[in-house]
């Protein structure tokens, strides 16, 4: 990253310019969180912003901004992992996020991506990074790849990351912006993530980042022994639990629920065949 001084990263600066990204229809379900009206106005000024402000300042901005929300809102919130700080502090989530919406990037609550989804709260990513224990020569899964930001915050982290999308719009467009960002480390494809990547199988992660009815028995047989999964499980329409799920050396599996969440329904499965 550019910003660091370091080598070329995953998910660079985009020329070091605010380059505005041509990212998919903003939907019409605005996730639960959002202030309808405080996205409204922003989308509004972000707009004027990008015909109107010079884009280094507007970089500049976006990094201020960033760095603020890594300190008041993930390690001011108890996330502790050097690792998952210094990510959060490196992806530029505004490359994530539709064009209208750069300005409200850094505000730590979901946000619309289109096709009735939403790019996670920058909390909860940070929070099921760190709770994944993650080792920079760990091989992770992610089901819901999304906007792709939390693949990219993985990225940072870990040596290789699959991602599987099963909106073919969405997929499409985290496969371009990976590609465009020389996000090398991610392997991103199109399919049910209810299955997993059995070619690429084991992982010492798994992500989910939509909410299942039931843990997923691919996932668990594709986690190493001594691997780790983190997903959201429970009802739609009511609460449902982040499960840290564990799979010991010898095989045997635990879970235990971390925190009350709140996503997307992981959609696809048994029942679909989808
Ligand atoms: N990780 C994403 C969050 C995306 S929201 C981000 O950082 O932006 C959850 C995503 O899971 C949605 O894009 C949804 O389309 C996808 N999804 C739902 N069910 C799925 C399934 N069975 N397989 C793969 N993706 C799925």
């Amino acid at each position: 990253m550019k910003e660091n001084g370091s080598a070329f990263r995953c998910c660079e600066e985009l020329n070091g310019k605010d380059e505005p990204i041509a990212m998919k229809e903003i939907g019409v379900e605005f996730c639960f969180t959002a202030n309808r009206r405080q996205l409204l106005a922003t989308a509004l000024i972000g707009c004027l912003a990008t015909v109107v402000a010079p884009p280094v300042s507007v970089a500049k901005e976006h990094r201020e901004k960033r760095m603020k929300m890594v300190e008041n809102d993930i390690a001011g919130r108890g996330i502790r992992d050097p690792a998952t700080l210094q990510a959060m502090r490196t992806v530029q989530r505004e490359n994530f996020v539709p064009d209208g919406l750069h300005r409200a990037a850094y505000f730590d609550r979901p946000l619309p991506i289109g096709y009735g989804q939403t790019i996670s709260q920058p909390y909860i990513v940070a929070f099921m990074t760190e709770s994944l224990q993650l080792k920079p020569t760990d091989r992770v899964l992610e089901i819901g790849t999304g906007s792709g930001y939390q693949a990219a915050v993985l990225a940072e982290i870990v040596e290789e990351v699959y991602t599987i999308e099963i909106v073919e719009p969405l997929a499409r467009s985290a496969r371009e912006l990976f590609k465009k960002l020389n996000c090398k480390k991610i392997h991103a494809t199109l399919g049910d993530g209810y299955a997993g990547w059995p070619d690429k199988a084991p992982y010492d992660a798994i992500i989910v980042t939509a909410a299942a009815s039931h843990i997923p028995p691919p996932l668990v047989e594709q986690l190493k022994p001594g691997g780790r999964m983190i997903i959201p499980v429970g009802s739609v329409m009511l609460v449902q639990h982040l499960l840290l799920i564990e799979k010991a050396e010898d095989g045997t599996v635990t879970q235990r629920s971390l925190l009350p969440v709140r996503f997307v329904p992981l959609t696809g499965g048994p029942a679909t065949g989808k």
